[in-house]
């Protein structure tokens, strides 16, 4: 940590008051990196305690993560003279170069896990680019790496301040993406095809086991015949298991006994029928009910959970409530399984047989992986909001 008399490296120690130094975890998952100390922060000698300052601590308070660090990429206060009065203003290059390299050690030494710059100045440190190159509306939602760490850019929360209320909702949304990315990242979600006996029996076993596990049906057209069925028992992990046909080839031996797999998929599902979790209950137990003769009952649904949340802004677009919008801020991975899939697809007929089983199966299994994650997102929201009279059933 800096001392006040610590640092004279770039002219901004002549005016200062206190040198800003980071604050917060010493071995943060989460490193914000602000532009540089404000008249609040010079007097206080602390990051992000002015007036915007407060709305990313409360932001973040309200997000839900934790062990955060907070930090400025200059540490002293720049000022420029307005109305007779000292402003802020945004640092020099020159300035930013200097006290680099107080950032550069802070980072070497608490090792951060993501980097959060906020606004355009911080970012086109770690980009190594012209501010005057970068929009922030263009590089939300991009993860950079940065020596290896990722580094996801958002507003600064002076920018509500100055009358862009929406970004509020977006520096939240970059915040829980973050988070997504720190600890749900693509590379610990697990998919798998079962396409033999030994997996069919593992999954057979976990799934009897499980106290609610996800299911899914894909069918040739609209209520029709069953093609696959995919499964999640638990977070990160999502299966397909074939059934019957796909890519307009009957596969009928597909297992031999194709007919051992159906009646043990019929018991299962018949005997835990309230511990699944259906992302459109409404149509896939009639298809159960016409095509495998089970019998309609009381099951959980993420299409009913999000009837009980939709809303939507005054534009038109999707709330943070709606499923599309759950969807893809929390789970961006599925989009590119969902559009390979609906870019093959006359949309009017939904017939997964015709899928090749190469798209089909991650499909049906990255489906069930976020539906399952899905449902209990969705019911910790609804569980928490007394605004909703809905009953429901789950944990
Ligand atoms: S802004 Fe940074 S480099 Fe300049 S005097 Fe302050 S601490 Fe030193």
């Amino acid at each position: 940590m800096l001392k006040n008399n610590g640092c004279i490296y770039c002219s901004l120690y002549k005016t200062r008051t206190n040198i800003v130094n980071g604050e917060g975890g010493d071995s943060p998952d989460f490193l914000f990196v602000g532009e540089a100390p404000g008249k609040e922060e010079d007097k206080l000698g602390r990051p992000f305690v002015g007036e915007s300052g407060k709305i990313l601590r409360w932001i973040i308070r309200n997000s839900g993560i934790r062990n955060v660090r907070l930090t400025n990429i200059v540490r002293c206060r720049p000022t420029i003279i307005e109305d007779g009065r000292n402003a802020n203003r945004t640092p020099t290059s020159d300035e930013i170069l200097a006290c680099s390299q107080h950032l550069l050690n802070e980072i070497d030494k608490v090792k951060p896990k993501i980097i959060i710059p906020t606004g355009r100045i911080p970012l086109s440190f770690f980009l190594k680019r012209k501010p005057e190159s970068i929009k922030i509306t263009e590089e939300r939602r991009n993860v950079f790496y940065w020596n290896n760490i990722p580094v996801l850019p958002t507003w600064h929360p002076a920018y509500i301040l100055r009358g862009n209320t929406g970004a509020l909702e977006e520096i939240i949304d970059d915040i829980k993406y973050a988070d997504i990315i720190l600890n749900k990242s693509i590379s610990k979600e697990e998919i798998y095809l079962i396409s033999d006996p030994k997996s069919l029996r593992f999954l057979f076993d976990r799934i009897e086991n499980a106290e609610i596990f996800f299911a899914d049906l894909e069918t040739k057209g609209y209520e029709g015949e069953i093609v696959g069925t995919s499964f999640s028992w638990k977070e990160n992990t999502g299966v397909y298991v074939p059934i019957k046909t796909w890519n307009g080839v009957s596969h009928q031996n597909f297992w031999n006994n194709e007919e051992f797999v159906i009646d043990r998929l019929k018991k299962i599902i018949s005997d835990k029928y309230s511990s699944i979790i259906w992302h459109n209950a409404k149509y896939d137990t009639k298809v159960l009910n016409i095509y495998w003769n089970i019998p309609l009952g009381k099951c959980n649904d993420t299409r009913l959970l999000w009837s009980c949340m939709y809303d939507t802004k005054m534009s038109g677009e999707p709330a943070f409530t709606s499923l599309d919008y759950l969807i893809n801020k929390f789970f961006p991975y599925w989009g590119k399984y969902k559009s390979e899939v609906q870019s093959r697809f006359d949309d009017s007929v939904k017939d997964y047989s015709k899928l090749p089983l190469n798209i089909l199966w991650k499909y049906g299994a990255m489906d069930a992986l976020v539906g399952y994650k899905l449902y209990f997102h969705l019911i910790n929201i609804l569980k928490n909001d007394e605004n909703f009279i809905y009953g429901f059933k789950g944990k």
